[in-house]
């Protein structure tokens, strides 16, 4: 058995798969989290623009995220912390993803939060934790 691509203990079609393909909705903010770094582990800018809050989406830059990604290797999520947020249908996720760039391994720690619109959830805005 193959590990999903984000790295959770769980194959694909029952992770990151389904939700990519567009059969299954993100069911928690985790979930969107892992289908992101997926996406970009696969290179699918489109379901990274289509999760995007409709409010914030025009700060993701397909262009500047797809050639980022196609430069990338992808190695693993991990989710730190996940927690309600402020408002209601909010939610903050914290997470680590190791990638390879530019032939060195990093990490990419960010706290995002995530908003539900008509039910589904979507990424709202991310920083870095201390910004
Ligand atoms: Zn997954």
């Amino acid at each position: 058995m193959t590990h999903c691509t984000c790295g959770s203990a769980r194959p694909e079609r029952k992770c990151c798969g389904p939700i990519l393909a567009g059969k299954k909705l993100a069911e928690t903010p985790e979930a969107l989290v892992r289908a992101r770094f997926t996406a970009f582990a696969r290179g699918d800018l489109e379901f990274l623009v289509a999760s995007c809050h409709p409010k914030t989406v025009c700060r993701f830059d397909p262009e500047v995220n797809r050639s980022w990604a196609e430069q990338s290797e992808f190695h693993g999520l991990e989710i730190v912390a996940c927690r309600p947020g402020a408002a209601a249908d909010s939610a903050i996720v914290e997470f680590r993803a190791a990638f390879t760039s530019d032939g060195m391994r990093r990490q990419h720690h960010e706290i995002s939060e995530f908003r539900r619109v008509d039910g589904r959830w979507t990424f709202y805005d991310g920083k870095r934790p201390g910004d």
